[in-house]
């Protein structure tokens, strides 16, 4: 017998069928995204993942080929108009998508898979009778409560649910319309959320919906900070405010998101901030939901010049450029550290990062070089005059 290709063996690794690795063979893929690496096993281990990842990372592969499977060897018995596996998005666009997606990487398999997408804006009809018989239903919320409300369609077998973008669901306004679609399935079920970002919306939805979930973050690869243009300075722990307000005075920053090491210095680091006239606001895990959508609103409107946030925050904060970051505190660890910076200098635009670094915290600055192998000078601050910053 000849040797498996190695596509073959990296996705076998990840539990795949015979059938499904026999399609993948002759598909384009030829080795898992970090992304389905992680989820694929969850997946079909029967587990709610919440998976963060956008667009392009592979993760609508990371679902369809495991929900394939299940739909192949669970042979689910649905009674007439049930559909077992339901894929909620937001758009027309996501939902034609996912559709091909399905159907790419189920030519070839021993049996048919019944894909249908549906989505407002056309002709409900067709959708309608073309119902019968679908396993796997993509939809968007509105459109597929209009299909419900005409019995075209049940929801009470769902056995998988995929809720993709669920950002963009939120942010569309869909979020009632999904609460009742949510109130429609059976209790019983598995949940799969992807979303490109974590905010607070996106939060207290997956807090619903999923139980006890695998949560796979596909971190930026340290490779793509290099647009950043990154500078370390060494500052006294007690020069550290008047410095920041230096930094970005001297620089005329208009939009620059700081991070601190806990939620009472962002607070304490936003205040100074706005008492020395400098628009700042603190975003952070003890702050409302509604104090942090408008602090966001308002930063990236361009009212607020500072945001001053937590590491674990700012994995929400979704702003397609920024151009400034600064590390107020040092991270814990290093992939904090590339997160944060990576929230600059995207979008081939070049970013600047800034660190400040006490001396105590010197030590842990090396670590966190030595691990993203990279090397920043650190600048002497002592000379700069901060009377008056
Ligand atoms: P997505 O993030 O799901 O929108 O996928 C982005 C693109 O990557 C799509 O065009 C997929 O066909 C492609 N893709 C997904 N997984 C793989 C893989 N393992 N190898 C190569 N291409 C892939």
């Amino acid at each position: 017998m000849s040797e498996p290709s190695p596509t073959v063996s990296f996705f076998r690794s990840l539990g795949l069928s015979e059938v499904l690795l026999k399609v993948l063979e002759g598909s384009t893929y030829k080795r898992p995204t970090p992304i389905q690496e992680q989820a694929i096993p969850a997946v079909l281990f029967g587990k709610d993942v919440l998976g963060i990842a956008k667009t392009g990372s592979g993760k609508t592969a990371a679902y369809v080929l495991p929900v394939l499977q299940q739909l192949l060897e669970a042979r689910w018995n649905m009674q007439s108009r049930h559909v077992p596996v339901l894929v909620l998005v937001p758009t027309r666009e996501l939902a034609t998508q996912v559709e091909a997606v399905f159907n790419e990487l189920s030519i070839g398999l021993p049996e048919r898979v019944r894909t249908m997408a549906v989505f407002g804006g056309v002709s409900i009809n067709p959708q309608m009778i073309g119902m019968q018989g679908v396993q796997v239903l993509i939809a968007t919320p509105g459109r597929l409560l209009d299909l419900v409300d005409s019995k075209a369609v049940h929801l009470s077998e769902v056995k998988i649910l995929v809720l993709d973008e669920a950002d963009k669901v939120l942010d569309l306004g869909f979020k009632e319309e999904v609460d009742r679609v949510l109130s429609l399935l059976p209790r019983k079920r598995q949940n799969l959320l992807f979303s490109a970002t974590l905010n607070a919306a996106v939060d207290a939805i997956t807090q619903v919906v999923l139980h006890k979930p695998e949560v796979i973050q596909v971190t930026p690869e340290p490779q793509e900070v290099v647009l950043i243009q990154q500078r370390a300075f060494r500052v006294p722990q007690e020069r550290k405010g008047p410095f920041l307000r230096y930094l970005i005075r001297s620089m005329d920053m208009r939009q620059v998101l700081v991070f601190t090491a806990s939620t009472h210095a962002a607070d304490h680091v936003a205040e100074k901030l706005r008492r020395n006239g400098i628009a700042a606001e603190a975003t952070h895990g003890k702050k409302s939901n509604q104090a942090r959508q408008q602090a966001l609103a308002d930063f990236k409107n361009g009212t607020l010049r500072v945001l001053v946030a937590t590491d674990l925050l700012s994995r929400g904060i979704d702003i397609e450029f920024l151009p400034y970051v600064i590390s107020y505190d040092l991270p814990r660890s290093p992939k904090d550290h590339v997160h944060r910076i990576g929230r600059t200098g995207r979008a081939e635009r070049p970013g600047e990062a800034f660190t400040i670094v006490t001396p105590e915290d010197q030590p842990h600055f090396k670590v966190i070089q030595k691990k993203m192998k990279q090397w920043v000078t650190l600048e002497s601050t002592d000379e700069i005059d901060l009377q008056g910053a």
